[in-house]
């Protein structure tokens, strides 16, 4: 399936969650099994030159693309996940919302020293969230392979947060 064929399977929902914001719903790609296998293809061709060791998927929607990349690529898996969620000792760290900080965790054993993590989202958009795993990786002496997002929503700059790494997206906004 084409890049372009894949964009067809997006769809924008106006003013959701929120006014003024386009919401990118990724149900219609996730329903066509076609699609679905494509979009992980063509997101394992991207990033197969990074040499990372796992992959890091941040909850909710990532934890779709990178485990189905993860099985892709042979690849081990590790959950980042909001504040709360992880039954065992985590490291957390602070990122801001709209109105407010959260928090992002990922257990300790999960990050190792001197590997290489690839962190896969559905949509980077400001770049935060992303930004915020990368500095989990990087306090504990772990390297960022690169970021692989299915859509970039460009017209908000998020690739400059993360211009220290390499980034991969399948389609831009
Ligand atoms: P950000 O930290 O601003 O890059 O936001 C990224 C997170 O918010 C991702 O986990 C996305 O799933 C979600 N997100 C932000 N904007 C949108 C959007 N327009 N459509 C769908 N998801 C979005």
């Amino acid at each position: 399936m084409t890049l372009q064929e894949i964009r067809g399977l997006i769809r924008d929902v106006p003013d959701f969650p929120q006014a003024g914001i386009v919401f990118k719903d990724i149900t219609p790609l996730l329903a066509d099994p076609k699609g679905f296998a494509s979009t992980i293809e063509q997101l394992a061709q991207r990033v197969g030159d990074y040499q990372a060791d796992a992959i890091l998927a941040i909850e909710s929607r990532g934890f779709i693309f990178g485990s189905a990349l993860a099985h892709h690529m042979g690849l081990p898996f590790h959950l980042v996940r909001k504040q709360g969620k992880l039954p065992r000792e985590a490291f957390s760290m602070a990122y801001e919302l709209e109105y407010g900080v959260d928090h992002l965790e990922v257990h300790r054993d999960a990050i190792a020293p001197n590997h290489r993590y690839l962190i896969v989202d559905d949509v980077i958009a400001t770049g935060g969230t992303a930004e915020a795993v990368a500095k989990l990786v990087t306090q504990q002496g772990a390297t960022v392979a690169a970021f692989a997002f299915l859509i970039e929503l460009a017209f908000l700059n998020g690739r400059e947060k993360l211009s220290a790494y390499p980034i991969e997206s399948l389609i831009a906004y």
